[in-house]
């Protein structure tokens, strides 16, 4: 498992710039005390050797003492802050500003990836998964049960589905995981419980992707019938085949044609080949998927699928009736 690789290398980027930037503009404003507060850059040379005294009075290399070299630059810091204060600066004018206080914008604390930086890398993993929107408003914590209980079978049952979702999510691990086959009609909490699922195992770090089947068809046609210019659509398709977890919504609603049920086909065998788990929700029923991908998708689907069926009223119909 890990992070998007992209996104890994992207923000890494970033974080080299932002800790330059800090560096450069600290020397930019060093500069300008140098110019305009009278001794300073005496000051501070005569700063910046005490390091090296200190290290040849801690390796035996000079006479002196290291409480002397101590001393001394402990002086020179005081003089500084009062000639500072005396032209109207804050002792702290030339230190670099960094955002983050723990890792200084290297990303890592330590040999750990900063909290900072996961966060960031959290943020680019909503982006490529293609959820961005939804993630704030479709979660675990806000998915209602009470919609359903207007039928004790419909209740019972959408309480086994949620605590599934909810357990696969937290227990996922990239190469143990089952594939999952979300069936059920429309407005039954499908792509409200997909959506929490690829929330909580982004922020556990996982590489997700969430697409509509119309969605990923779309990105293989481009790359087929793309133009001369090759990669123009920036679309990397092996993510498809690579990322951690793919979820495709509404397996279904795509256009019926040779391409699409072979895309779909390639998509599906080459995780199952690889070991990568897909989860897939689709309004059809088992015959309508019979007959839409033939025997030679469905047996391959149906075989190595856990199927989970939602039931009840359309949920979103019971929300708008409130
Ligand atoms: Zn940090």
């Amino acid at each position: 498992m890990g992070y998007n690789m992209e996104n890994f290398r992207k923000i890494r980027e970033e974080y080299k710039e932002k800790y330059k930037k800090a560096e450069a503009e600290a020397d930019a404003r060093r500069r300008e005390l140098w110019q305009t507060v009278d001794g300073l850059r005496d000051l501070d040379r005569a700063l910046s050797m005490t390091a090296t005294r200190l290290l040849n009075a801690v390796s035996g290399k000079s006479n002196e003492s290291f409480e002397k070299v101590k001393a001394d630059a402990e002086r020179l810091n005081r003089e500084r802050d009062i000639l500072l204060a005396a032209y109207g600066y804050p002792s702290d004018y030339s230190d670099p500003r960094y955002e983050c206080d723990i890792c200084h914008d290297t990303g890592y604390a330590g040999e750990e990836i900063c909290e900072c930086m996961k966060r960031r890398l959290r943020l680019a993993g909503y982006e490529s998964s293609g959820i961005a929107r939804l993630m704030g408003e479709q979660r675990f914590d806000n998915f209602s049960l009470d919609y359903y209980k207007a039928n004790a079978r419909s209740y019972e049952n959408m309480t086994y589905v949620f605590k599934t979702i909810l357990e696969y999510a937290n227990t996922f691990e990239t190469e143990k995981a089952q594939n999952l086959l979300l069936l059920g009609g429309t407005g039954l909490g499908k792509t409200h419980l997909s959506t929490a699922l690829a929330k909580t195992l982004i922020d556990r770090g996982y590489d997700v992707i969430y697409t509509g089947a119309i969605g990923m068809i779309a990105d293989f046609e481009k790359h087929r019938f793309g133009n001369s210019a090759g990669s123009e659509s920036g679309i990397n398709l092996d993510r498809y085949y690579d990322c951690d977890l793919l979820i495709i919504d509404d397996l279904g609603s795509e256009v019926s044609n040779q391409f699409t049920v072979s895309t779909v086909y390639n998509v599906l065998n080459n995780r199952i080949s690889l070991g990568l788990p897909t989860v897939v929700s689709t309004n059809l029923n088992q015959k309508e998927l019979n007959d839409r991908y033939w025997d030679r998708i469905t047996s391959r689907i149906l075989g190595e699928f856990r199927p989970l069926l939602f039931s009840g009223s359309d949920v979103r119909k019971l929300k708008l009736s409130e």
